[in-house]
């Protein structure tokens, strides 16, 4: 007899939910909480590895050794870090490192022979990508023992059998029941935790194959469907299977329950919250499916299942294929002709193209369909080779590539019988401009899908969500909407200040948190909101000169690794506010790419090269993101403010002239009232108008980049040219020590006061102006009129002069104090706002 068996609960652990030592620590506590019940465990890599793994193998093949070196490093420190803080016994922890070695000299040795070849197949690909999901089974598995749960690692290898597809295997269902039986039973029957990597599988051959990204989640079904389980939950950083991607559509809220053909249609149309074959081995199972929040266990997720039928809303939620093209055969010939379509999709099967979207209008005169953007050209050629005989009879005029477009589905098998809901979905569309390429809806009307262009798909999904009011579908909410939580990037002295007038908010239709703090060293993070009283005692330490990685509660890391983790947690509408003085742009991408709106008060990202700045808008038009930057330019000055309230009202700007440095204001308007260049100076200096090196803000750079970042608002194409900004300080004066430099200030006093005097015998003073219109952009030091704006400047003030065509003869002229961390506090803040729509 055999002992009567249990059905096992299967759980995957998705790579948020590894991404450190205190993350698996929460992974163990998950699976101790569900024991004794015979438990099966899937892994995937730990944060961010697959991505470090492909980039390695790409950086190696490339022959960039040094970078692949530097990334292998960090991930194998990442590794062992978490290896020394998880291993339990002294010899389970030696075991743990030497496995963890092993992989990364292997790792090594595999980059040194890909700088070799410089060719990277997929099978070579699968076997160094492979190992980010044996490193955190291992991990896992020395975790579980460590804490009191009998586990066991198995490899993948052993259990899951695909074809010969690498990069994309196909699994064999029936050798991979065999072999998830005959290896995983016995361990369950003696009560031992088999802990799996997942993604990974074994061509027939024996070679290690992958399942294609996000691949894990099919291991999980797959061993699910082998073993009968009686459930699988799938462990995310989500609150469950959500009515849209929440990084787009704020407002997304959890599905209780959904239909496993809702799903599966949801996941194969872009959602990445689930593969996209990882339904298919449950089908006809009966064994449910949980997608759950690792971040509140006791939570229940989304349950995924073939009980569940259709609930009241006819639409459940949207996905999105961006990065799609669409591809058209047309032709008059093709009218009646039998097979066209049949051949058109025979061939891109044989070449294992897949096609997400089909439609083909009644006069059969095109068929149209969409692949991803990377297969356009390889699908091209196959069909053009296909149709080589048609296309020279000229029966079929040819294939055209549209690319660059975004396929949306609009899920839910309510849908089916309820007339109307493609008009809804139009009407959505129409009503925010954006424009239908092309339409499919499947027989079973459980799926509209319509493309649009890919700058559009944000805003679409937003439209469609909004009209079918997917957010009142029930179940807890994943966003509080009236919250929005703010992430300061930079602690200085501007970020201190904000962080105080944040704390002093009281707007009740925003109710704004700082959850996170980063600095150069790390982070400190708290989802719900640090307090004004924390956030004082924080800037207090700060301003003492302790980094916030060595405050409580905090963590060292990279603003990278920061932000990627603050991201992963389910923020509310979270608004990145960049306070330094960095290069910052991939950061910006980076936060911007997970659905964050952007306040920058630093200057650098917008004024690099022209294709950088570019990039972080286009960025952030196609995630439907926002930036503010008003800041940038005339510190609490309206300036950009009024640049969009000319132009919303259809006014055209020609030309915007300022002084817009505070410092330089202060020292010529110093020097025009009779005073020396080394005196005023050294007075701006005490007043700590400069920065610690006054020949930072003489130089002009900081001007340079207000004007350009200006420009680019009138449309400026080009770059800061070298010759477009005068500097004051001369030549032989730039590479002197600091102390030197202002030992000998009163050198420079005769030429300055030869220039005042000049000026001033023509009835003129001296300002240093930047100015710029749509095609030009000049900074510099310039003689005005007294009559000029810019002459009665006073003190530290800043003026910005519109000359607009409603205000051509008597320009706009906007003046007030243009520098300082309280007023420039006080702008961001202003922004801030604005993003929070309070
Ligand atoms: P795992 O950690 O298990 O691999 P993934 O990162 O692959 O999980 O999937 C979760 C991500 O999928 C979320 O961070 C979310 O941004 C994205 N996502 C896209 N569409 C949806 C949706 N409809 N519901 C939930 N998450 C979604
Ligand atoms: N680690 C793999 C990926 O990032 C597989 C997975 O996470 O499921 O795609
Ligand atoms: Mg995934």
């Amino acid at each position: 007899m055999f002992p009567a068996r249990r059905a096992p609960h299967v759980h995957k652990f998705g790579g948020a939910s590894l991404a450190d030592a205190a993350a698996i620590g929460r992974a163990v506590a998950i699976v101790r909480g569900h024991r004794p019940e015979p438990t099966v465990v899937v892994v995937s890599a730990m944060a961010g590895t697959t991505d470090a793994l492909l980039a390695i193998a790409a950086q190696a093949a490339r022959g960039e050794e040094r970078a692949a070196a530097g990334l292998i490093a960090e991930l194998r420190a990442r590794h062992r870090r978490a290896a020394e803080a998880v291993a339990g016994a002294r010899r389970a922890r030696a075991a743990l490192l030497a496995s963890i070695a092993a992989e990364f000299d292997e790792l090594a040795a595999l980059a040194a022979g890909l700088r070799l070849l410089r060719d990277l197949t997929p099978r070579t690909s699968d076997f160094i990508v492979a190992r980010g999901e044996r490193l955190s089974a291992r991990l896992l598995a020395a975790a579980l023992e460590a804490g009191g749960v009998p586990a066991r690692y198995v490899a993948a290898e052993e259990v899951i059998r695909t074809d010969a597809h690498f990069g994309h295997a196909s699994p064999d269902y029936a050798r991979t029941d065999r072999a998830a039986r005959r290896v995983l039973r016995p361990l369950l029957a003696r009560g031992v935790v088999p802990v799996v990597p997942g993604f990974i599988g074994a061509a027939p051959s024996g070679e290690l194959t992958t399942l294609g990204r996000g691949g894990s989640d099919l291991t999980a079904t797959l061993l699910a469907r082998a073993l009968g389980a009686a459930r699988v939950s799938l462990w995310k950083d989500v609150p469950g299977l959500l009515t849209a991607d929440p990084r787009v559509v704020p407002d997304a809220r959890v599905i209780p329950a959904v239909h496993t053909r809702e799903a599966a249609e949801l996941a194969y149309y872009g959602a990445k919250v689930l593969h996209p074959r990882a339904l298919i081995p449950l089908a006809g199972r009966k064994i449910p499916l949980h997608v759950r929040p690792f971040a509140d266990p006791a939570s229940p997720g989304t349950e995924i299942s073939e009980r569940v039928g259709a609930t009241g809303l006819p639409v459940k939620a949207l996905s999105a294929a961006t990065h799609q093209a669409l591809l058209t055969v047309a032709g008059n010939g093709m009218l009646g002709v039998p097979g066209i379509a049949a051949r058109t999709f025979a061939a891109l099967q044989a070449r294992r193209l897949s096609v997400s979207l089909i439609s083909q209008a009644s006069s059969e005169h095109s068929i149209c369909f969409s692949v991803p953007e990377p297969a356009a050209r390889e699908a091209r050629a196959a069909l053009l080779q296909e149709f080589r005989e048609e296309i020279a009879r000229r029966e079929i005029d040819g294939v055209e590539v549209r690319p660059g477009v975004a396929t949306i589905a609009v899920v839910g098998l309510g849908m089916a019988g309820t007339p109307g809901i493609a008009a809804g979905v139009f009407s959505a569309l129409a009503s925010g401009g954006i424009n239908v390429v092309a339409i499919a809806q499947g027989s079973s009307e459980l799926n509209i899908s319509v493309v649009v262009d890919g700058r559009d798909a944000a805003e679409a999904q937003r439209r469609i969500h909004a009209a079918f009011q997917l957010a009142r579908i029930g179940g807890g909410t994943v966003t509080r909407p009236e919250r929005v939580d703010v992430v300061l990037l930079g602690f200085g002295r501007i970020g201190r200040m904000l962080a105080g007038l944040l704390a002093r908010v009281r707007r009740p239709q925003a109710a704004l948190r700082v959850v996170a703090v980063i600095d150069r060293s790390g982070f400190l993070f708290e989802p719900h909101g640090l307090s004004g009283r924390r956030l004082a005692a924080l800037a207090a330490a700060k301003e003492r000169g302790r980094a916030i990685a060595r405050l409580a509660g905090a963590r060292a890391a990279t603003p990278e690794e920061a932000i990627a983790f603050i991201t992963r947690r389910a923020l509310s509408r979270p608004i990145l506010v960049d306070v330094t003085a960095d290069d910052t742009g991939p950061l910006l991408a980076q936060a911007l790419a997970s659905g964050m709106d952007l306040v920058l008060a630093n200057k650098v990202p917008l004024a690099g090269p022209k294709a950088e700045s570019d990039r972080l808008h286009e960025l952030a038009r196609s995630y439907g993101r926002r930036i503010r930057h008003e800041t940038t330019v005339g510190a609490g000055l309206p300036v950009i403010d009024t640049y969009y309230k000319l132009i919303d009202s259809g006014d055209r700007v020609l030309k915007i002239e300022g002084c817009l440095s505070g410092t330089l204001g202060f020292l010529l308007d110093a020097m025009n009232r009779g005073r020396r260049f080394s005196e005023a100076l050294r007075a701006a200096m005490a007043k700590g108008y400069t920065e610690p090196d006054p020949r930072d803000d003489l130089s002009g750079a900081d001007v340079g980049r207000k004007a350009l970042i200006l420009g680019r608002l009138l449309g400026y194409p080009g770059e800061l040219r070298p010759g477009a900004v005068e500097s004051l300080v001369p030549p032989a004066a730039r590479a002197l020590p600091l102390g030197e430099f202002l030992e000998r200030l009163e050198e420079l006093d005769p030429p300055w006061q030869a220039r005042v005097a000049a000026a001033a015998a023509r009835g003129r003073v001296l300002r240093y102006v930047a100015s710029v219109t749509p095609r030009s952009l000049s900074v510099g030091l310039r003689e005005v009129d007294r009559l000029s704006p810019f002459a009665g400047l006073k003190g530290a003030d800043n003026t910005v002069v519109f000359t607009t065509r409603r205000y051509r003869s008597n320009p706009l002229v906007i003046t007030g104090p243009g520098a300082g961390p309280a007023v420039t506090a006080a702008g961001v803040l202003n922004d801030i706002l604005r993003l929070a729509g309070a």
